[in-house]
């Protein structure tokens, strides 16, 4: 390995360092991943507009993430830094590959529960959205073993359902409740599947997209459900669902006009 590092060095010159200070790095432990390259534009707008919209929507408070595939590399996500929702702006845009190593930290920090994303990109080509909340609504749920199913069009996502995850079984006893590892972030994929959310015991709600827009939509909307669903359930016990040809049905239409809200929430958001 010396041989080959030193006359890598001696016939390369400049690019012999650097290969030196990868070698050294990895030796370290410290790999930072190549980047991809930068995202579209477009792309970091709207992922911008997807952390403000879901903070205005009450689906996002001071906590909370969302994410999106890299336009480039379905190997990398972007992310914002470690921040409240709110606030994050484009320079707040992190690259990460699927094991959520970030690519170029700088020094800004990231979030803990970053692998809830990674693990489920990894094992979702389809998904190119994901947003981790702790949607009020949503979380009783998440603890009485109450299925939360689709009232109404708007939540036809809900078709097949939102398992529940329990983050005691896939730590094997306590832990702090956060997905903190690959492996708690494994667990969390395999619950949720092949389905459009998961709920997290004691904790909040995982919700994916083939968009940005198809992700917000539906982290709106599944908080709005849960609502619903827990007045419905006061007023009596026969509480009629969409049954699963009508969800497929409704779904599909609704899937065409998804622009329409987003692209309110977006100027609002945006405005402010
Ligand atoms: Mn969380």
């Amino acid at each position: 390995m010396a041989n080959v590092t030193r006359r890598r060095f001696v016939t390369g010159g400049a690019v012999g360092l650097a290969v030196i200070a990868v070698d050294l790095a990895r030796a370290r432990g410290q790999t930072s991943p190549p980047s991809a390259g930068p995202p579209d534009a477009k792309l970091v707008e709207d992922l911008v507009a997807a952390n403000r919209i879901l903070v205005d929507q009450n689906v996002l408070d001071g906590y909370g993430h969302v994410s999106a595939r890299h336009d480039r590399d379905s190997n990398r996500y972007l992310m914002s830094r470690a921040l409240a929702p709110e606030l994050v702006a484009a320079p707040d845009i992190m690259e990460y590959d699927l094991d959520s190593n970030p690519v170029d930290a700088r020094g800004r920090s990231s979030y803990l529960e970053r692998f809830i994303h990674g693990e489920i990109y990894k094992v979702r080509p389809d998904v190119r959205a994901i947003v981790h909340n702790h949607s009020p609504s949503v979380i009783p749920f998440g603890v009485t073993g109450v299925p939360l199913r689709p009232l109404y069009h708007m939540s036809a996502f809900l078709g097949e359902g939102a398992p529940v995850f329990d983050i005691r079984q896939a730590a094997g006893g306590p832990s702090d409740m956060l997905v903190r590892d690959p492996a708690l972030g494994r667990a969390l994929a395999q619950t949720l599947g092949s389905r459009t959310a998961a709920l997290m015991r004691g904790h909040g709600a995982v919700v994916v997209g083939p968009s940005l827009p198809h992700a917000v939509f539906r982290s709106v909307y599944l908080e709005m459900n849960a609502k619903l669903q827990a007045q419905a359930m006061a007023q009596g016990v026969n509480v009629t669902y969409l049954d699963p040809e009508e969800a497929r049905r409704a779904e599909a239409s609704i899937a065409g006009t998804l622009g329409r809200p987003w692209e309110l929430w977006k100027r609002k958001a945006l405005a402010k």
